[in-house]
């Protein structure tokens, strides 16, 4: 690998405005990128749940922290050619299969007894020709899945350490034809250089997937630092409804982006009370062993 292409990202979905939790996981991203020489690329995920306007803001509220970012804006919606050359791949090396089940279909049969918990549980795995021609003839358009070889794969995450966690016959193509998640992602990271990958610890569970996934197509698995979400004080994932969650609704508060800025510093140990912090001086301080493992409770 040529290190002047090592990269990290932050990787937003358009499906809505930043909240203070996604901007302090970019803020994470950034440092983690920039305190180790690394480039900073920001890959909007717009294969899916697309709210118009929203991308535009995401890029603003970033730009208004002081968050850069090397090169142009990457979007997944341009590049359908890398992801099917990549389920072609995978295709003739026998390693997929057509799915035809439905949402129900997969919830009843997970729930079977012994079935491995939220695994796909493999029911069009093995169809026979008449059993699939039957399903096809139904109308239904099928998703596309992997046939995997193993039920599990150990990553190496900065803050979790040696993570091993579940693999199963993971969507590559949906029934809709979009190119799943995961599919798009390994194939994004790996083609735009990224060997850092730091985003919310949502996706920790997501991260042996798509190493395993890496592996198969031959392309190196990046590092992963999957970082503490924010919640709201009920436990629960921060949301809209929790009060002034984005950077335009701190602006109508009367509170800059350097105010906010500041305010995420402090969640990371980085700032002092009564302090302004600028991002230059947080690049300074960053230390990531520093970084608290738990989540962010916001209070308002
Ligand atoms: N686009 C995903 C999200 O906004 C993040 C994907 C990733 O970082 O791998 O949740």
């Amino acid at each position: 690998v040529d290190t002047s292409t090592r990269a990290g990202r932050f990787a937003p979905s358009p499906s809505g405005d930043l909240h203070l939790g996604n901007l302090r996981t970019a803020l994470l991203a950034w440092l983690f990128a920039r305190s180790t020489g690394r480039r900073f690329l920001v890959r909007v995920e717009d294969l899916d749940r697309v709210r118009r306007g929203a991308e535009e803001r995401q890029l603003a509220d970033l730009a208004a922290l002081g968050l850069d970012w090397d090169g142009e804006v990457v979007r997944q919606s341009t590049r359908l050619e890398l992801y099917d050359t990549a389920i072609t791949r995978l295709q003739h090396a026998g390693l997929t299969y057509e799915c035809f089940c439905t949402r129900k279909e997969i919830q009843q049969a997970a729930s079977a007894p012994h079935a491995p918990e939220g695994a796909y549980p493999g029911t069009c795995r093995n169809l026979t020709d008449a059993e699939r021609a039957e399903r096809r003839a139904s109308g239904r358009p099928p998703a596309l899945r992997l046939r995997a070889g193993t039920d599990k794969f150990t990553v190496e995450d900065e803050l979790h350490g040696r993570y091993t966690g579940m693999v199963d016959d993971l969507v590559l193509r949906r029934g809709d034809q979009i190119p799943a998640y995961n599919l798009a992602v390994v194939v994004d990271d790996a083609a735009q250089g990224i060997d850092q990958v730091v985003r919310g610890d949502d996706l920790l569970l997501s991260a042996p997937r798509q190493a395993y996934l890496a592996s198969l197509l031959g392309l190196p698995a990046p590092t992963y630092a999957h970082v503490p979400l924010a919640l709201n004080t009920d436990g629960k994932r921060l949301a809209k409804r929790d009060g002034a969650v984005t950077l335009a609704d701190q602006t109508r508060l009367g509170r800059s982006p350097a105010d906010v800025l500041t305010a995420l510093a402090r969640s990371l140990g980085l700032a002092d009370k009564g302090e302004t912090v600028t991002l230059a001086q947080l690049l300074d301080r960053w230390d990531p062993k520093i970084l608290p493992t738990r989540p962010w409770i916001f209070d308002g």
